[in-house]
């Protein structure tokens, strides 16, 4: 396929060289001194384009050449004025070469950074898929791990208590459900598949994730208060994924609160309907962000504060809202501790 574009090239070439050998006589034949010349600027800035950065240096002194040369050959004007307008003729050529080729230069670079980002991007993106998938299914199976061991204590007492064991090994079926649609979710975002939306009920969205933690909710002695929005319109969005954000949410809520003194853990849960929009917000009192921390910095992949943190559940979230037409973001309560409120499109307003 190298010969089209030679051809292309060599066309390009030709083209250019007859128009300098036109502008050439017509600045031989006229006494437009300047202004012919001027079009020699046209023939390196086309030049640019449609060549090689490496032809602007001979084009150029072509140009130059063929300037000087019509100056000796033409028949007008005065000697001293025409001398000065070549010598002006030269400069604006040898200008215009030299901002061309920095331009163009530039232009290569860029072209060359992004060429090398967009390989970094799918590179990373294959890392941060095997790190996110480890991080979002580790909740699950840690549940899973703990409603197992409940479960053997339900059936060794004597005599078994059936009811409770076959409760913990419903939860257990339930965990790994939510592990497996963890898993096809990541998956089809990696894909770049759009979010599976539908209407839902955000309430109950979240209820049911407070009761999937309720355990650690308890083991924490965090009792969660609720300002949920009644009669709210459904949300259209990927319940799955949107409850996949909750759960960090929370889990990161909770491990805020650790810090704080036992009677005084708060978690405050609202949901509202703002400017036609969902509006979900969790505020805890633990230890907030690091004096001075932009709040949008914990969004970026592997930022994180914690020793044995991935940095990756608030990545996640956000790529997780906004591919569900949503905004998330982070606040510092006035009174210490965090906020995070993320919005999400009503069903009603997607359908009209
Ligand atoms: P990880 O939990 O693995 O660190 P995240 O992306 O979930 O990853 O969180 C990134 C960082 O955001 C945390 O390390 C922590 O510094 C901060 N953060 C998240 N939630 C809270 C919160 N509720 N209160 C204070 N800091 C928080």
């Amino acid at each position: 396929m190298r010969l089209p574009l030679d051809f292309r090239r060599l066309a390009c070439l030709t083209g250019l060289l007859a128009s300098m050998a036109a502008i050439f006589i017509a600045d031989t034949m006229t006494d437009y001194a300047v202004a012919a010349s001027a079009l020699y600027l046209v023939v390196i800035l086309a030049a640019a384009r449609l060549l090689d950065i490496r032809a602007i240096a001979p084009l150029t002194a072509g140009c130059i050449a063929l300037t000087v040369l019509s100056f000796h050959l033409t028949p007008f004007g005065e000697y001293r004025v025409g001398v000065i307008n070549t010598c002006i003729n030269i400069v604006m050529l040898v200008v215009t070469a030299y901002l061309v080729a920095r331009t163009e230069r530039a232009r290569s670079a860029l072209q060359e950074a992004q060429a090398r980002l967009t390989l970094i991007s799918r590179v990373t993106s294959l890392g941060e898929l095997s790190a996110s998938l480890a991080h979002e299914v580790n909740q699950p199976l840690a549940a899973i791990a703990t409603s197992g061991h409940a479960c053997l204590r339900w059936l060794d007492q004597d005599p078994p208590n059936l009811d409770k064991a076959r409760q913990a090994a419903q939860r257990i079926l339930d965990d790994a459900r939510r592990a497996g649609s963890i898993v096809d979710r990541i998956r089809s975002l990696t894909r770049g598949e759009r979010p599976d939306r539908h209407a839902f009920d955000l309430n109950a969205a979240i209820l049911e994730i407070v009761a999937l933690s309720r355990d650690k909710l308890s083991r924490h002695a965090i009792t969660p208060l609720f300002g949920l929005g009644d009669g709210l319109p459904p949300a259209l969005a990927d319940r799955v994924q949107i409850q996949q954000v909750l759960m960090n949410l929370m889990l990161n809520a909770i491990e805020a609160l650790q810090g704080q003194p036992l009677p005084n853990r708060q978690m405050h849960l609202d949901s509202s309907l703002e400017g036609g929009m969902l509006v979900f917000a969790l505020a805890d009192n633990g230890g907030g962000f690091p004096g001075g921390e932009d709040p949008d910095r914990l969004f970026e992949p592997f930022h994180t504060t914690k020793q044995r943190g991935m940095g990756l559940g608030l990545a996640i979230s956000k790529t997780i809202i906004e591919a569900n037409g949503g905004r998330i973001r982070a606040e510092t309560n006035p009174a210490g501790g965090a906020t995070f409120r993320f919005t999400l499109p009503v069903a009603e307003e997607e359908a009209r």
